[in-house]
């Protein structure tokens, strides 16, 4: 079963919708016992028709690896919010070069001077910064491929726990791929040391989920992994996501 037959508009013709559901259940009943690896194998067999939405954050080499061991020239897609930490944009060069990638956008919204000139609107509107920044720049990438590939997991958050490997994008009836939902935060790395691949520095310094610097802050032992996130704020994801099929109210992810 090759993921998606493209060019096909599921957007808002029910029949279409239907199909689209009906096979994401059978990737997922199909899929239900098999490896992230063959998973991502499967979401490439449809060659670049889907991206893989990378942070380059503190578990981003792994789905980036395994990328590059299917295809070097897999699409990459990562949005540079430009606010984020100088430590990420170094390591998205020392990890883009160290693997090979050869088919890196780098993504950053048209319009930031506009609509936050002195910005401070993270601190002010944080929806509508990750709106302008992230969410909507995203959206315009993805725009030709049928789905896209994400390292989200189940055991990072509660938001995530009932995360399967394949799920519909409700707006844009895209297919999004999780290899690693089943995984644990051991397995994450495991396959990093087995593969020696590098670490985000900030991860040393207490930042297991990193996203841009002015809402990212350490996590203390004991708390959820994305705890340091928004920490400010009653939101937990950036908008890019959605749970269990809904958007978080007043939130666009990262
Ligand atoms: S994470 Fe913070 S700084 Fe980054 S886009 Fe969202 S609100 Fe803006």
């Amino acid at each position: 079963m090759v993921l998606l037959v493209q060019n096909t508009p599921f957007g808002d013709d029910p029949d279409n919708s239907a199909a689209l559901a009906n096979q994401v259940r059978a990737l997922n009943a199909r899929f239900a016992h098999h490896s992230a690896t063959s998973v991502m194998r499967q979401a490439l067999a449809s060659k670049g028709r889907f991206a893989l939405v990378s942070s380059f954050g503190a578990e981003s080499v792994v789905l980036l690896h395994m990328a590059a061991l299917i295809d070097k020239a897999t699409p990459v897609l990562f949005i540079d919010t430009e606010l984020l930490f100088t430590e990420t944009l170094v390591y998205q060069n020392e990890v883009s070069e160290r693997l090979g990638l050869s088919n890196l956008h780098i993504i950053r919204a048209p319009d930031i001077s506009t609509h936050d000139p002195d910005e401070t609107l993270h601190k002010t509107a944080p929806d509508a910064c990750c709106a302008l920044r992230k969410t909507t720049p995203l959206q315009t990438a993805l725009q030709g491929y049928d789905g896209w590939i994400t390292g989200r997991k189940r055991f990072q958050s509660g938001t995530r726990a009932a995360l399967e490997f394949f799920e519909i994008e409700p707006k844009s009836n895209r297919i999004k791929v999780n290899p690693l939902a089943h995984w644990a935060a051991k397995d994450v790395v495991a396959y990093m040391e087995e593969n020696r691949l590098p670490r985000h520095p900030l991860v040393a310094q207490g930042y297991p989920s990193i996203g841009c610097m002015p809402c990212t802050t350490p996590v203390q032992p004991g708390e959820d992994p994305r705890a340091g996130r928004w920490r400010q704020d009653d939101k937990d994801e950036c908008g890019i996501h959605f749970v269990n099929g809904k958007m978080i109210p007043g939130k666009v992810e990262a």
